[in-house]
């Protein structure tokens, strides 16, 4: 570890990971109740899939829940305050959902390769882990890193749809994809400009992008109303 602050960013993270195992902590969801996900809070992290858009092409996006409640404070905790071990509460939302996709486009989920999304090089490095490759991992899916940015895109927060499109146009790259059939992984689904992107990218570079999966979407697709807003 050359980079200071990366090790700095670890020994914090693995701080933060063993005192989730060993100290009884505030629930990130009620606050209130021991954690780091109390049993009645962990209740309302059951998966309801969904499909709640399609891709250019048609592909179907599908989300494991609505960016509500316990979820939206789940991925909170787990963006910004960089706690990983938070993830496998997670993992049954992203499980759900590329089952349903896999069911939807009538392919078995072997034949189908996840791409994850690239986060941005500064909230990756601040965190010190990428949270849909976690989101993959802890349910057994091995991720393929195919997709990276070949810019930076600004921070999609408080951006509305078209500003949002134009904030991420260009900005990926997709390599070793050719010929494969793709789904793109994230963790939330906010206007879809980011899936749109990332599945410009894979089309380019010759995979065929089936659908796309996430933990969960903000409910300007439908749901409730109430949610935090993710990158795009
Ligand atoms: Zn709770």
């Amino acid at each position: 570890m050359a980079d200071p602050r990366r090790a700095a960013a670890a020994l914090a993270r693995a701080i933060r990971e063993a005192g989730d195992l060993v100290i009884p902590v505030d629930c990130v969801v009620c606050r209130r109740a021991p954690g780091p996900v109390c049993a009645r809070c962990a209740r309302d992290l059951v998966p309801a899939p969904a499909s709640i858009a399609r891709l250019a092409g048609g592909a179907p996006i599908v989300v494991g829940a609505m960016h509500t409640g316990a979820v939206a404070a789940v991925l909170r905790a787990i963006k910004d305050e960089a706690r990983p071990g938070l993830v496998r509460h997670l993992g049954p939302l992203l499980a759900a959902a590329l089952a349903t996709l896999a069911r939807d486009v009538d392919a078995a989920a072997s034949t189908l390769t996840p791409v994850t999304v690239p986060g941005t090089r500064r909230s990756d490095r601040a965190r010190g882990f990428r949270v849909t490759d976690r989101c993959c991992r802890v349910i057994g899916v091995a991720p393929h890193r195919a997709l990276a940015l070949v810019r930076q895109p600004g921070d999609q927060r408080g951006l509305d749809r078209d500003e949002r499109v134009a904030n991420v146009a260009a900005s990926m790259r997709a390599r070793d994809v050719a010929g494969r059939r793709i789904v793109i992984v994230d963790d939330v689904v906010t206007t879809g400009a980011t899936l749109a992107e990332a599945a410009r990218a894979v089309t380019a570079a010759g995979g065929l992008v089936v659908g796309a999966a996430a933990v969960s979407a903000t409910p300007r697709h439908g749901g409730p109303r109430g949610g935090h807003g993710g990158r795009g």
